[in-house]
């Protein structure tokens, strides 16, 4: 049988084994599904892993980011700036606190928020930079350290998928005080949904744990543990952003694996780089030195050169069996902003998220399919 053709190959596919789904069903037994020991236990190994001293879960990275923007002080009328060229949730988690996403451009070789670009943004009304990780790759954090340093702004992080990922030697989520990732499944471990943000102030720590719980001054755990009556009160106006139990049973797991998924994922990657350098009218992902990038996706950008256009490409192999995915979208040319941008030119980000296909990368993925993604791609490029 000939192995190059009739497969099917997703272009992303969660990591869960057995262990995740028997972690889940003992801790619905035990009758505590939210905001109990498994939730306790997966922010104190998450911590320990990234090499903070806190972590908080919550529903999601969206919620974390809210919540980091509110900790943070960024409030109506202050700007924030962050790039585009992200999933929209970056500019979102801005706009709930009533300020203003200020876009800047991207460096086209990491497409992470260019450090240039972003000092020509800031203003008088610049409160901080929130930089992203973007699909697992770093995002220069010393430089970004030193501009808010000198501006005096607060630095937040989107890691939405950089679980893992790591910056001149030290994991992603031990850099800054506000440390925002994803567990969606398309991310690197999942627990359906769910988020972390990792911080090493005390203060941020107390107040995020308090707003994901209806600003409630007592938590459930402390409540039940006490043998003394014990009457909450709601200190500030709060959220339900709370992960359940059940799902940090399973983030439990997967955080055990993520060494062993992120060194799968690199294997491949390195594949990919190693055989497709050759193939021209394509650019391959860039890793800098000192960076460390666990490939949540990977993301190859189409030269104009090429005779076919960027959805040929993705249709051709998709008739092949293969699934991609447009490039990291722009956040101003959606309708939720595009009228707010109607003035705002971002070339770079435009060209690469145009330009640039997501293709296959999940665990396990066989020597096979991966030949077959290779294969199938140099077929197409050809034209
Ligand atoms: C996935 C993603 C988010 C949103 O994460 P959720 O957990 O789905 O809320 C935010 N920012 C970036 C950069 C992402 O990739």
């Amino acid at each position: 049988m000939n192995t190059l053709i009739g497969m099917k190959i997703p272009v992303a596919k969660p990591y869960l084994g057995k262990e995740e789904a028997q972690l889940a069903y003992d801790t619905i037994l035990t009758n505590w599904v939210t905001q109990g020991p498994r939730v306790q236990e997966f922010e104190e190994k998450f911590a320990e892993y990234v090499g903070s001293k806190y972590a908080v879960a919550v529903s999601n990275c969206t919620t974390g980011l809210h919540l980091a923007m509110i900790v943070a002080g960024i409030q109506e009328g202050d700007e924030v700036i962050c790039p585009s060229m992200s999933y929209i949730a970056t500019a979102n988690c801005i706009m709930y606190v009533g300020a203003t996403p200020v876009f800047a451009e991207v460096n086209p070789k990491t497409y992470n928020l260019d450090v240039e670009d972003a000092a020509k943004k800031i203003t008088a009304r610049t409160k901080a930079i929130l930089i992203v990780h973007q699909i697992g790759m770093p995002a220069d954090i010393d430089a970004f350290r030193k501009l808010c340093d000198e501006h005096n702004l607060i630095l937040i992080e989107d890691a939405a998928c950089a679980a893992g990922s790591a910056y001149i030697g030290k994991k992603i989520g031990s850099h800054s005080d506000l440390v925002c990732f994803s567990f969606h499944p398309r991310k690197v471990i999942t627990t359906g949904d769910g988020g972390m943000v990792t911080t090493s102030r005390e203060d941020y720590y107390q107040r995020i744990k308090l707003l994901r719980q209806h600003g409630m001054s007592i938590n459930d755990r402390v409540r039940h543990l006490s043998d003394k009556v014990m009457i909450e009160d709601h200190l500030e106006v709060g959220f339900n952003y709370r992960m359940t139990d059940i799902q940090a049973a399973v983030g439990i797991k997967q955080l055990e694996r993520l060494d062993d998924i992120i060194a799968e994922r690199r294997k491949i990657a390195f594949r990919y780089l190693n055989e497709l350098k050759d193939i021209s009218g394509i650019r391959l992902p860039h890793e800098p030195e000192g960076f460390f990038t666990n490939f949540q996706s990977f993301s190859i950008y189409l030269l104009p050169e090429n005779k076919l256009d960027r959805n040929e490409v993705m249709q051709q192999l998709l008739d092949r069996g293969i699934s991609t995915r447009r490039g990291v979208m722009t956040s101003h040319r959606e309708t939720a902003y595009k009228d707010a941008c109607k003035d705002l030119s971002l070339p770079v980000s435009e060209d690469a998220s145009d330009r640039s296909i997501v293709i296959p990368l999940y665990v396990p993925m066989s020597d096979q399919e991966v030949e077959y993604v290779i294969h199938h791609l140099k077929e197409v490029l050809k034209g």
